[in-house]
């Protein structure tokens, strides 16, 4: 068998690395600077349709439901529940295999679908036999660490 060797560290091309996307010189190419603004604030925010009401997940630019640009951002409710979720043991993508096995998410947040919205996300603080569907969790903010000069942020998932 053919084996190969994964280099220790991948340069992404931009169009791939969504973290230039939190910078605001990256405001105008995207959209969503606001998302990476709030994240760095302590908020878990996501768009939401002045016209038609139609909140998601992830935030957009235009609407995917009426396809109108007249959107705002809304804060996401800080409690949800757990819709479903797996345990990651083998096959995470790179760097994430170095903290597996972790478990990958999937909660709804508030009204869930009309005014609320279904996410993915990851639980560190909680073993697979120690969740069940319909867990209350709430979303928390974390700083990711790693090879970059500016502060990364995303959001978890934390059993309530
Ligand atoms: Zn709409």
């Amino acid at each position: 068998m053919k084996k190969i060797k994964l280099p220790d560290l991948i340069e992404l091309p931009p169009l791939l690395d969504p973290w230039d996307q939190q910078e605001a010189s990256g405001a105008d190419a995207t959209g969503i600077y606001e998302f990476y603004r709030n994240l760095a604030e302590g908020d878990l925010t996501t768009t939401k349709c002045r016209d038609c009401g139609k909140i998601g997940f992830p935030p957009a630019i235009i609407c995917t439901n009426c396809l109108s640009d007249n959107l705002e951002w809304v804060r996401i409710p800080e409690v949800g529940e757990l819709y479903a979720f797996s345990e990651m043991r083998l096959g995470a993508p790179m760097i994430l295999d170095q903290i597996a096995p972790f478990i990958v998410a999937i909660a709804r947040f508030g009204d869930y679908p009309e005014n609320g919205v279904q996410m993915s996300g990851m639980i560190f603080d909680s073993g697979y036999d120690e969740l069940k569907i319909g867990d209350r969790v709430k979303w928390e903010i974390i700083e990711i660490k790693g090879p970059a000069e500016r502060k990364r942020y995303w959001y978890c998932f934390k059993k309530v």
